[in-house]
């Protein structure tokens, strides 16, 4: 991260969900945390979170991880075996943000499928099985990403995800869910986690995103599938101490920072109105279900980067999803004021001159 002296400070952050700070209320409960050793089965705090999200999610058993990434590769490495396939939508963070995980920590390879919005059907992964052949790869998992982030933000419906289980599960493959945003996606279509979740062999939930902790995914599935997955866990470096300390934020997040997730849609529902009406701009995905807007700037004449750039200077950040596209997200420290402000920061920059670049 660069400090260029001259950037004026950041004063509405609407580049990821990620970027939130722990209120008062969150440091209280850490501080008021039992704590124990975590690997030793010891850490209160720590067990129960597990136990709670095991139970949100209509499954046996539940890890306590580092970070959602740490959650999806886990996962795919009890699920895979080397040359095996997985399958998930073109845009998954699974397949374009983890660094190639999959093949370099479980040697298993991805095949994307299109899929409009993120969101494919059991029609799909039909079509992207093999025939039975001794030389064919063997597909092993499906992942369906809830909420798909690079579809907007877009909501699985249940029904979908039923079909894509149906189909995983009668053709031997098992159906992973990366849920980062799941509880963006429960809020928004008020279906139980549960609901969604026992659909799944396996699921997490992401704490650092709109659940406003500075750290903590949660994994879970049936009991010997945890099993292996803390073998992993050690592996991997990922089992910890007193992670009750980070845990006891999870918990204070599940209780306190759920139902106010339909804020954070209510202001991307705002802020894409707004920015919709300012000339040349339009919205790669009209209709917002969650908390992220995809803004299309292409007829400004204008770049990504350059808008980008201009709205720094206001204090405000956005991020780069492309070189004419931009993506907001809305969260806990975002609140309708703060939109508003950024939508009519946008409408001025595209007024305005280009910045010329200097990095
Ligand atoms: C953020 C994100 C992840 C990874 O989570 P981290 O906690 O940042 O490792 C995985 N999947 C999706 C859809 C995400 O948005």
């Amino acid at each position: 991260m660069t400090h260029d002296t001259g950037t004026p400070a950041l004063r509405i952050d609407l580049g990821s969900d990620t970027s939130t700070r722990p209120t008062p209320g969150m440091l209280q409960a850490m501080i008021a945390a039992p704590l124990g050793d975590e690997q030793m089965g010891e850490d209160p705090t720590t067990r129960a979170l597990e136990e709670r999200t095991a139970d949100l999610l209509g499954q046996e058993s539940a890890v306590f991880l580092p970070s959602g990434t740490m959650c999806n590769q886990i996962a795919l490495l009890v699920h895979c075996r080397p040359g095996d396939e997985i399958i998930c939508a073109q845009q998954a963070h699974v397949y374009g943000s983890e660094g190639a995980g999959a093949a370099a920590l479980a040697g298993a390879f991805i095949r994307p499928v299109e899929a409009p919005g993120g969101i494919f059907d059991g029609e799909a992964v039909a079509r992207a099985l093999r025939p039975e052949r001794p030389r064919a790869p063997r597909s092993r998992v499906v992942v369906v990403e809830q909420t798909s982030n690079r579809g907007g933000g877009a909501v699985w419906p249940l029904a979908t995800i039923a079909d894509v289980s149906r189909r995983a599960r009668a053709c031997g493959l098992a159906l992973h869910m990366d849920g980062a945003r799941l509880l963006n996606a429960v809020v928004a279509s008020n279906v139980e986690a549960r609901d969604y979740g026992r659909l799944c062999d396996s699921v997490w939930l992401d704490f650092s995103k709109g659940l406003g902790c500075p750290v903590g995914a949660v994994l879970a599935g049936p009991r010997d599938f945890i099993a292996e997955a803390w073998t992993w866990k050690h592996r991997l470096g990922g089992a910890m101490r007193q992670s009750g300390i980070l845990s006891a934020t999870c918990l204070y997040a599940l209780d306190n920072n759920v139902a106010r997730l339909a804020q954070d849609h209510d202001n991307a529902r705002l802020f894409a109105a707004r920015v919709a009406q300012i000339e040349g701009v339009r919205l790669t995905f009209p209709r917002v279900e969650t908390n992220i807007v995809f803004i299309d700037v292409r007829e400004t004449g204008r770049t990504a980067p350059d808008i980008l750039r201009g709205l720094r200077l206001q204090g405000i950040r956005l991020s780069l999803e492309g070189e004419h596209t931009l993506r907001a997200v809305t969260h806990l420290d975002i609140r309708a004021d703060d939109v508003e402000q950024a939508a009519s920061a946008l409408a001025a920059v595209l007024r305005a001159a280009p910045q010329v670049a200097t990095s």
